[in-house]
């Protein structure tokens, strides 16, 4: 079976562990609105932890990065950085991101190929020749796109900026992603989405992962036009996120923290949405009934990604789900 997936980061990674035991031709389009450029670096957050998860590099406690990472260059940095006054540009060290060491040699090796006129979507395949992901891991754009936040005080910051330095503390009033207007999808996404059996939307944040991969002009309307069925996992379960500030993004675009209103929020394909099925927790079986009057096929079931066996049952009530929506 081909499917084609579009995926954040940690949520969506870990959905694509249990999705890859089942052994289908599996495409990953991720989200590309979270990476930013630090110290001449170009960063891809998502595509990175999908890469090192799938690729047994991920560090287990954190959920990003390396395993057995070392922080010794951000440490230095953070010397320079106490050092600095603003106008000598201590803002531009940006140590509160974090990278790790090991991490840091992707990255220098990505942005050497994209000075090169590499383009992202072939970065992206040479650093999977090392990392062996099982799956095709492709960016939604080869565009340089950038998620941006506007606050309630009025400031207007990078995503990072917002999610890592100030833990989405300060409320977000919108999002919206810089370079999104002109960007293309990357080679094959559109194809994967068309020529999929299956679509599905893994328990990703719906505004910043999967609603950012949206974004992109053409890719909901190839979504909309599959012959594919279209199925989702709620990230939200019991009215809160997982992991993660979601309900920040959810709140800012004005959509309650529900797995209910998440799946009102995609909507119903031939409706003007985009999901012909939904997924959600056995803490929100209630929602069931609610769910089938919007017009979807939906089940409850544990949703909690605890392990590989649980996570590979949530994946395959997913692809069951679809052959139910496709008969
Ligand atoms: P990010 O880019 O690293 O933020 O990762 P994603 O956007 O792919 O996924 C973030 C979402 O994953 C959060 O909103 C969490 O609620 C959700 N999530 C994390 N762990 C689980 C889990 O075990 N089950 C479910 N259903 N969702 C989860
Ligand atoms: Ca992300």
């Amino acid at each position: 079976v081909r499917v084609t997936v579009l995926s954040g980061g940690v949520g969506g990674a870990r959905f694509l562990l249990g999705l890859r035991e089942l052994g289908h031709e599996i495409t990953v389009i991720a989200n590309t609105g979270d990476d930013i450029t630090m110290l001449g670096l170009r960063i891809c957050p998502d595509l990175d932890t999908v890469m090192y998860t799938l690729g047994g590099g991920i560090s287990a406690d954190r959920g990003w990065g390396r395993e057995d990472e070392t922080f010794r260059i951000r440490d230095e940095l953070g010397e320079y950085a106490a050092t600095l006054d603003e106008s000598s540009g201590s803002d531009a060290v940006r140590s509160w991101f974090g990278t790790g060491d090991l991490d840091l040699a992707t990255h220098l090796l990505r942005s050497t190929w994209l000075a090169d006129a590499v383009p992202l979507s072939e970065v992206t395949r040479r650093l999977c020749q090392r990392w062996q992901p099982g799956v095709r891991l492709v960016p939604a754009t080869d565009t340089p796109v950038e998620t941006w936040v506007t606050l309630a005080d009025g400031r207007r910051v990078h995503f990072q900026e917002w999610w890592v330095r100030l833990h989405a503390s300060v409320a977000a009033t919108s999002f919206d992603l810089a370079g999104g207007r002109t960007a293309v999808p990357a080679p094959g996404v559109i194809e994967a989405i068309r020529d999929a059996d299956v679509v599905l939307l893994p328990p990703s944040n719906p505004v910043v992962s999967i609603g950012v991969i949206l974004e992109v002009p053409g890719i909901a309307a190839a979504l909309e036009a599959t012959a594919a069925p279209v199925v989702g996992v709620s990230p939200i379960l019991g009215g809160a996120p997982v992991r993660g500030m979601a309900d920040a993004c959810l709140a800012a675009i004005g959509v309650e923290t529900s797995a209910l209103a998440v799946a009102g929020h995609y909507g119903r394909r031939g409706a003007g949405g985009l999901i012909d099925g939904w997924l959600v927790d056995t803490v929100d079986a209630a929602d069931l009934p609610a769910l089938h009057d919007l017009g979807l096929h939906a089940r409850a079931l544990p949703l909690l990604m605890t392990d590989l066996d649980a996570t590979a049952a949530i994946a395959s009530a997913a692809l069951d789900l679809a052959a139910e929506v496709r008969s």
